[in-house]
């Protein structure tokens, strides 16, 4: 059993797939699945690849939900392997994808793949569906082909998200929603001068400083039962400045909100743009809504995720709403109970990413443990 999983793991972290380039992860994974009974739909739009792969077409649908594009290696001296040669060394499997999340793919496939063997006329329908555009800018990916299924009307129920989640052991924590992303470019509009003549100009610098203050000390929200408050970043600020005795004419700064389910992108943009009115701001400001924020719904899938959890690995697990977006947004809205879990989450995006081994066969037990409980 392990064995399996270990050898595709290392399979598909040996492809280079940076994103949005699969390398040949998905063609791996319909292959080893064909026999199976699963139907693959490649879908591939723009640069971006993504399958589809489905057994049965009976009600209800539970779905795997993957990425096999990874982040660019980094800097090569400072891994101690290869990061597209997957090495074992001290217990842990070292190589990028390895915790985000090929290894989740790999656990899932061969859970798949036992269940059907050993669950023949199990109810309902499996399908994994994998993007290589998760890392990137996710356009072409997890959102278009639930447009797709969306249209022709195949609709999800379960939906399981294998990304590492955990943070000091496995399964201490899953994600049962995400926070929503709002980016916005300001720019702040005054007039270019001599610094010796500052009343013929105006200094954006200055004129935002009051503003600025205010917006860092807002409570955009209080949170919920489920989700921290709202939060806002600065994340950049830049004024023209091109000779130090020159007032900038223009200031352009650059921010981030991390929102709760308390608030929507329109109020929180209302808000920011409401508090630069009254503090006499000339602006222009362009927003860019990056993720909705969702919150699974309803309790059963949570329970029997974080019982497969109780029973394999002995731990409760932590349900949490914390951390960067994930594809989960685009399966959420459609009504489907979305879940995470995955590995340990130590080591991703950085160089010498790593799972140990007993990770990988214990992630494998769980999944499998929670396609019992959901299709027989
Ligand atoms: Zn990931």
């Amino acid at each position: 059993m392990c064995d399996q999983t270990l050898e595709l793991a290392k399979e598909l972290i040996a492809l280079p797939s940076v994103t949005p380039v699969d390398a040949g992860c998905q063609r791996l994974v319909s292959d080893r699945l064909s026999s199976s009974g699963f139907i693959a739909e490649h879908m591939r739009f723009g640069q971006v690849d993504n399958l589809w792969l489905r057994r049965h077409e009976r009600e209800p649908l539970f779905v795997f939900l993957g990425h096999t594009d990874v982040v660019p290696a980094g800097p090569l001296q400072d891994w101690l392997f290869d990061p597209f040669d997957p090495t074992e060394r001290d217990g842990l499997l070292y190589g990028r994808g390895s915790a985000d999340m090929k290894s989740s793919i790999a656990a899932f496939v061969i859970a798949a793949d036992e269940f059907v063997a050993q669950h023949p006329s199990h109810r309902g329908s499996i399908a994994i569906l994998l993007t290589s555009d998760e890392e990137g800018p996710a356009r072409d990916g997890t959102r278009k082909v639930i447009e797709k299924l969306t249209a022709r009307e195949e609709h999800i129920d379960y939906c399981l998200v294998g990304e590492p989640t955990s943070h000091s052991r496995l399964g201490d924590t899953i994600k049962i929603g995400r926070r929503g992303s709002l980016l916005g470019e300001l720019k702040v509009v005054g007039v270019q001068g001599h610094v010796a003549y500052p009343h013929r100009a105006r200094n954006p610098v200055h004129e935002f400083a009051p503003a600025l203050a205010e917006l860092t000390r807002t409570t955009w929200d209080e949170g919920n039962s489920r989700f921290p408050p709202t939060s806002l970043q600065i994340t950049g600020m830049t004024a023209d400045g091109i000779a130090e005795n020159m007032i900038p004419g223009a200031l352009s700064v650059s921010f981030n909100f991390r929102h709760s389910t308390a608030s929507t992108s329109n109020t929180l943009m209302r808000k920011f743009e409401e508090t630069l009115v009254r503090h006499g701001v000339n602006y222009e400001v362009d927003w860019r809504v990056s993720g909705i924020p969702y919150l699974t719904d309803g309790n059963e899938m949570i329970d029997v995720v974080s019982q497969a959890i109780h029973h394999e690995l002995g731990i409760r697990t932590e349900s949490s709403t914390t951390g960067g977006t994930s594809d989960g947004r685009f399966v959420a809205p459609t009504g489907a109970q979305v879940v995470e879990l995955g590995p340990l989450n130590q080591t991703i995006h950085k160089v010498n990413e790593c799972i140990a081994l007993d990770d990988l066969e214990k992630l494998h037990k769980v999944y499998y443990r929670i396609l019992v409980s959901i299709l027989t």
